[in-house]
């Protein structure tokens, strides 16, 4: 990989047409650090948030040896860079062949689920290969409410009643049983994993079997930028939310168990900057090289202010508007695809123009894992960069906001 001591150098030097995604892998060694010093428990990264090798192998250096797996390719690109790692494959819905793969081949023995279906699928694979039940773990996930920027509880989860019955039968088989959930992504409102608690601790109180651990999921929210007109929403710091999540985790009597975070977010959002260029600028258009097909999904831009850098290309002599004057720009994406425009604008300095660059900050976590090949596209280069994004002159703007006059 390449190095340089900032994005705008790597910018100014390489001058690339191409999205260039800027690595920093000391920022990523610490926020994981962080993270595992301030959670109580075992902290499992969770993959899909982005599982690229140069990703993995930096956190199994910085001594992350657990990770949240869903699907054959997550188990080889974590045996691939961290033969050694212990895997939680806590994907609720799993095919029953990826099951034996991960039972045989990879020797995974914690599994999660929310039906009574994928018990059998599990207990098939089981009696199969002659494994003792006692040696599998068995999370139950559980339906949760609460606020976060991505709600993921309509899609997964036992409700209650659902999640006794499923810890009972799990228990007659034989397995040990966990109780898990994942409250959404980038929570919004700090009582969230409160709710959950309570309702874990109903459930094992009805249920009446012994529990082995419980998973508190990710959520965890990341530090992004924020648009400066509007009021800063009161996130509390990670510090405050793990002092808050372990005094409830106290309050509701599962301080004793062995406990499990799968956070992805908030370890590794902040380790990946991306460098776009400006390919036209048409009026308040700006075409950019990258879009909703690659890093800038849609679900990114809609609900996360990010912080822009202005990396205005040297060899333009002559500019037109204010600098100081910071406007929204609507962003065209690099296919043909007219959906290919992203919902919200980014703010910049007037004098934006063709040709130069916008260094996009805290993108590390479901950007590049989101890439698609669609119209020939597809960035894939990255570059090692020395310092945080933050160290270098403030950002001049931001990148995606929720309104804006077409
Ligand atoms: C996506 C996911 C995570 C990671 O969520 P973050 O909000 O990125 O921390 C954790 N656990 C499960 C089950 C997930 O699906």
């Amino acid at each position: 990989m390449e190095r340089y001591q900032t994005a705008v150098d790597a910018a100014l030097s390489m001058r690339p047409d191409q999205p260039v995604y800027c690595f920093r892998p000391k920022v990523l060694a610490e926020d994981a650090r962080r993270f595992a010093g301030l959670f109580p428990g075992k902290t499992a990264y969770a993959v899909k948030t982005n599982g690229e090798p140069f990703v993995l192998a930096t956190l199994a250096q910085a001594g992350i040896d657990c990770f949240d797996v869903a699907s054959p390719a997550e188990f080889a690109a974590v045996r691939g860079v961290a033969p050694s790692a212990e895997m939680l494959y806590m994907h609720p819905v799993k095919a029953q062949s990826h099951i034996r793969l991960a039972l045989e081949t990879y020797r995974i023995r914690t599994l999660s689920l929310d039906h009574e279906d994928e018990v059998a699928k599990i207990l098939r694979v089981v009696r199969a290969l002659d494994i003792d039940p006692g040696d599998i773990t068995l999370f139950v996930r559980i339906a949760t409410k609460g606020q976060a920027a991505y709600e993921l509880s309509k899609k997964f989860g036992a409700a209650p009643a659902h999640a006794v019955e499923l810890l009972q039968r799990i228990d007659r088989i034989g397995f040990r049983c966990g109780l898990c959930f994942h409250v959404g992504s980038q929570i919004e409102d700090p009582q969230t994993y409160e709710r959950a608690l309570a309702s874990a601790d109903w459930i094992r109180s009805r249920a009446g079997v012994p529990i082995v651990a419980l998973d508190v999921g990710g959520g965890f929210p990341a530090v992004y930028g924020h648009d400066p007109r509007r009021r800063t929403p009161e996130m509390p710091s990670l510090e405050e939310l793990m002092a808050q999540l372990r005094q409830d985790i106290s309050d509701w009597g599962f301080d004793t168990l062995p406990l499990v975070a799968e956070p992805g977010r908030v370890i590794v959002a902040r380790s990946i900057s991306l460098v776009v260029r400006v390919l036209l600028k048409k009026g308040r258009r700006l075409y950019i090289n990258d879009g909703i097909w690659a890093s800038l999904s849609d679900s990114w831009t809609g609900k996360i202010t990010l912080p822009a850098r202005f990396i205005p290309d040297p060899a333009r002599k002559r500019r037109a508007g204010n600098p100081d004057e910071i406007v929204p720009f609507k962003v065209c994406g690099a296919t043909c695809d007219s959906v290919d425009i992203l919902s919200r604008p980014f703010w910049l300095p007037e004098t934006v123009d063709t040709g130069d660059w916008i260094e996009i900050g805290h993108i590390g976590a479901y950007s590049l894992s989101l890439r698609t090949h669609f119209n020939g596209f597809y960035p894939d280069t990255v570059v090692e960069v020395e310092t945080p994004f933050e160290a270098g002159e403030a950002p001049s703007g931001f990148a995606s906001i929720e309104t804006m006059a077409d």
